[in-house]
């Protein structure tokens, strides 16, 4: 199996140029140039979210407790009746730890008992439900973005899946659904969800 480094590095150069070829074909400003390579680098490491031990599993979790963090941080500063807030610097700082490993704990866990390692996770419908995803969160950043997001995305999942079967010689990473019927449905009408409330925002001015 393709390494981390192997999967960021490759990530890292076809988004790269995929980037210039759209700066240069569509005009693709500062914004959807920076976001549309991140969106292609994040998505070269999404499909080991599955792996039990992976890195991007790790930084995942990471970056979901600093934001929850960061949340209860801004919430427990603010004024307000509810908790006696505002709280001092140091109790915000404890309510900050504890958020960040309750919620890293909570993501980790759950990924680790709901996945199975090259499961669905690798499999096609992935690269489009992450830059379905990646379209609504940017949809009111204007067309450019969201075409740059959406593309970068699914090539950035795609280089992942294709190092997968090509370096093991087994096309499985490219199926089209998993032996869970069920699940697989689940997974599709999710990114046809997706991607219409992401494609019905944009062309809503
Ligand atoms: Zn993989």
């Amino acid at each position: 199996m393709p390494n981390f480094e192997t999967h960021i590095t490759v990530g890292a150069l076809v988004s790269a140029v995929v980037v210039a070829a759209g700066a240069a074909a569509f005009g693709w400003d500062k914004t959807a140039s920076s976001l549309g390579f991140l969106a292609g680098l994040s998505g070269s490491m999404i499909p080991d979210l599955d792996s039990d031990t992976s890195k991007p599993l790790r930084l995942s979790g990471a970056v979901v407790g600093l934001g929850f963090a960061a949340a209860a941080v801004g919430f427990v500063t603010a004024p307000g009746d509810f908790l006696n807030r505002p709280w001092p610097p140091s109790s915000a700082a404890i309510a900050a730890l504890g958020t960040f490993f309750l919620f890293n704990t909570i993501f980790i866990e759950i990924l680790k008992r709901r996945t199975k390692h090259r499961g669905l996770f690798h499999s096609l419908a992935v690269p489009f439900l992450y830059a379905g995803l990646w379209a609504v969160v940017v949809s009111s950043a204007g067309a450019k973005t969201v075409m740059s997001v959406w593309s970068l995305a699914v090539i950035g999942v795609l280089t992942h899946l294709i190092l997968d079967a090509g370096k093991s010689m087994d096309f499985s990473p490219l199926k089209v659904a998993s032996d869970d019927l069920s699940a697989s449905t689940r997974l599709w009408v999710l990114t046809a969800l997706v991607n219409f409330l992401a494609f019905t925002r944009v062309s809503i001015p």
